[in-house]
């Protein structure tokens, strides 16, 4: 689920997306948003389906899923499972957006076979997920919301915090960049094109951006020696060939030693699927857990 989509998907165990369904805009209000969801859930349900999962952009409460404030959806403080429940009497999982495309990426994408990572999606804002000990860590993983340039920019929407990471190396931290540079038609996508060409101010920008990203990569690192690091989003992806290498020489700049000459950053590898193969991937869990 998306402030401006929600993708709906039949998924089997290996992470193939048998079916989908998109609802675009769905809607202004909590009535709304669950009327599209329900009928996005209804139209793919049949025989096959053993549970269902959701992930959504939203702190959850731990133990009990309840959605506590969602990013762009007009959901606070509403137990979406237990919605979900009553209405399809299946077993529902339900995860942080971020952290469901972390777990799909462990899985079956860019981290299959390690025991620890962690997850940054670039996109709008900045999510994140860690992966400790073989177990997909179920809190908050808000990794987007730590400071990378102390008194920096504001951060978004509802964090007031300022030099975020999310508020240095997001979509929308390019998106702002390129106006700076080229008037407000400008975009990240012109920011990432002018790059690729050669262009020096263009070039400069991207190289702070992977800066900060890999100052707040080397950080973590001290704190969850991960064996990788995956960087998905829609921005991460897109400008991955500009934004890992130099990334990754800043991040072991921080790092404490063995990580200082080892510590790996990768692309993501599921795109933008991550978030729908993730969200399944809880469904099975809750399935498998009697829920
Ligand atoms: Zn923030």
């Amino acid at each position: 689920m998306g402030g401006t989509k929600i993708l709906a998907g039949v998924v089997d165990r290996e992470g193939k997306v048998l079916a989908r369904h998109l609802v675009e805009s769905p809607g202004s209000s909590e009535e709304d948003v669950l009327e599209a969801l329900d009928a996005s859930l209804e139209s793919l349900l049949d025989d096959r389906i053993a549970a269902i999962g959701l992930g959504i952009p939203s702190n959850l409460e731990r133990g009990t899923g309840r959605v506590l404030r969602a990013t762009n959806l007009p959901l606070d403080d509403f137990d979406l499972l237990g919605h979900v429940r009553t209405r399809f009497g299946l077993p529902v999982g339900i995860e942080n957006d971020a952290n469901a495309a972390t777990f799909a990426e462990w899985k079956l994408g860019a981290g299959r076979g390690v025991s620890n990572l962690l997850m940054l999606t670039l996109g709008t804002g900045v999510g994140g997920g860690i992966v400790l000990d073989g177990a997909l860590y179920r809190g908050w993983a808000e990794l987007g919301h730590i400071v990378v340039l102390a008194g920096g920019p504001p951060c978004q929407g509802n964090c007031h915090g300022h030099g975020h990471l999310e508020a240095l190396a997001s979509g929308t931290a390019a998106d702002r960049a390129a106006r700076e540079r080229w008037g407000d038609a400008s975009n990240a996508r012109e920011l990432v094109e002018r790059a690729r060409s050669g262009d020096d101010g263009a070039r400069g920008a991207m190289l702070e951006i992977a800066g900060y990203l890999g100052d707040a990569i080397g950080s973590l690192a001290n704190i969850f020696d991960p064996e990788l690091v995956v960087v998905g989003g829609g921005f991460g992806e897109a400008a991955s060939d500009l934004l890992l290498e130099p990334a990754q020489a800043a991040a072991r700049g921080q790092a404490l030693a063995p990580a200082d000459g080892t510590l790996r950053i990768v692309s993501a590898e599921l795109g933008v699927e991550a978030g729908l193969i993730g969200a399944a991937l809880v469904g099975f869990d809750a399935l498998d857990e009697g829920d």
